[in-house]
């Protein structure tokens, strides 16, 4: 492509807001700060403002007259050849946890901008291979979901056997297709994250059904929301079809951050159902003592990592703390925590991308000295991705813990 259609890309996506972001950022660096890829490495590649910065600098190229006239006095940006290398690491190499919006005096999103340069990025051919191709897929996948509907039934059949073992109840059901469901549960792909849901509706006596599709978005992280809509219009058009009330995210941040906060907005309207995460579903089991929970049966010192997108990105923070309380012995919160939580290092897709793992471990840095101090021997987090994440950091830093998912703890603690 062209610098010039680039650049028409650009600006096509830099609304009027976003521009006036760039214009009033006055480079204090206090965002910076407040980085942990920037305080880990000091590297200006890794600086917010850096990277508002070089989107500022090619609007200034193409879209001002000053720009256009005078590049060099103007220090505009060409989208030549190095110059969109750059920008597609400063772009990549972010997790898009928001911690830097938390600490801009001005409320500057610098994510939100760094997400259509992801976007020109993508457009220049110069985003990360194994990004586009999880994209590629996941669309590809959730368009022709039919085709694997029957695999996926057998499979879904094993695992019902394998619950009712599990949890001693010849009568238990992993439904699919329900169409007398309250609510469909969307999981993530494998059994990790269907079993112990299934355990907890099974306890609860809930009228669920298991969703075909899967709660991951990869093409979020490309910035690429045309994409995105697609996987997450065929999340809608299953709902609908079943006329569930609920749709229930499982343990993935991205996916709930997506359903429940930007779905309304790229679709323009209203969706006929609520959208949950699993959090809040088992905080209102406890509430009304649905379940009996045994917390002996998780033992030693648990601790939990707000997920960037679960937490900070989507409002979800005392749920996830209600249930430990409930479903371990002793829990220990992570110094800071909530909305100035550390990222694990691990978001905006990196956890995917082997070529990013050096990175991945240097920048979740500040995450280990904060699980240090709780001496905690167990870590949760409601986020594939983090919990990926922290298995490798878990590995490179010779931690010693488990890792486990909040359901997992859940779903072991309830009382058949
Ligand atoms: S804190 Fe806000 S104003 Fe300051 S450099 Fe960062 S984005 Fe710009
Ligand atoms: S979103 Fe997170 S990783 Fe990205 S610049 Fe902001 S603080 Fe750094």
């Amino acid at each position: 492509m062209q610098p010039t259609e680039l650049a028409a890309i650009l600006e096509q996506k830099l609304t009027r807001p976003s521009i006036y972001h760039l214009d009033v950022c006055t480079r204090c660096n206090a965002c910076t700060e407040r980085c942990h890829m920037y305080i880990e490495t000091k590297d200006p590649i890794h600086s917010p403002a850096y990277k508002l910065a070089l989107l500022r600098r090619v609007h200034k190229r193409y879209h001002t007259i000053a720009g256009k006239i005078a590049p060099k006095l103007f220090k505009a940006m060409e989208l030549n050849e190095d110059n969109l290398k750059e920008i597609s690491s400063a772009m990549f190499e972010c997790t898009g946890c928001r911690r830097c919006t938390t600490h801009c005096p001005l409320g500057i999103d610098p994510p939100w901008l760094i997400s259509t340069g992801r976007f020109l990025s993508f457009k220049a051919n110069k985003s990360p291979e194994m990004l586009s191709m999880l994209s590629n897929m996941a669309v590809e996948k959730a368009k022709n979901i039919s085709q694997y509907s029957d695999l996926y039934l057998q499979q879904i059949k094993e695992l019902e056997v394998q619950l009712q073992k599990e949890i001693k109840d010849p009568n238990a059901k992993i439904p699919v297709k329900n169409k007398d469901a309250e609510l469909v549960y969307i999981p993530i792909a494998g059994a990790h994250t269907i079993m112990p849901a299934a355990k907890i509706f099974n306890a609860t006596g809930e009228n669920w059904s298991l969703s075909q599709l899967d709660s991951t978005n990869y093409n979020y992280f490309l910035g690429n929301v045309e994409a995105a809509k697609e996987v997450t219009g065929e999340l809608i058009k299953e709902a609908e079809n079943l006329g569930v009330k609920t749709v229930v995210m499982s343990e993935c941040g991205h996916g709930f951050r997506i359903m429940r906060h930007l779905a309304t907005k790229w679709f323009n309207r209203t969706l006929p159902f609520e959208v949950k995460s699993i959090a809040e579903v088992m905080a209102k089991y406890i509430e009304e003592n649905v379940v009996k929970l045994d917390p002996s049966r998780n033992p030693g010192i648990v601790t939990y990592h707000d997920p960037c997108q679960l937490g900070r990105n989507g409002g979800i923070y005392e749920e996830p703390r209600m249930i430990l309380n409930q479903v371990v012995t002793e829990f220990r919160d992570l110094t800071p925590n909530r909305e100035y939580n550390w990222c694990c290092g691990g978001g905006g897709g990196l956890v995917a991308l082997p070529e990013f793992k050096d990175l991945r471990m240097k920048t979740g840095k500040k995450k280990v000295e904060q699980i240090r101090e709780t001496k905690a021997n167990i870590i949760t987090s409601m986020c594939e991705n983090c919990r990926l994440q922290l298995i490798d950091l878990n590995d490179y830093y010779k931690l010693g813990l488990e890792i486990t998912s909040l359901s997992d703890l859940m779903a072991n603690a309830i009382i058949h």
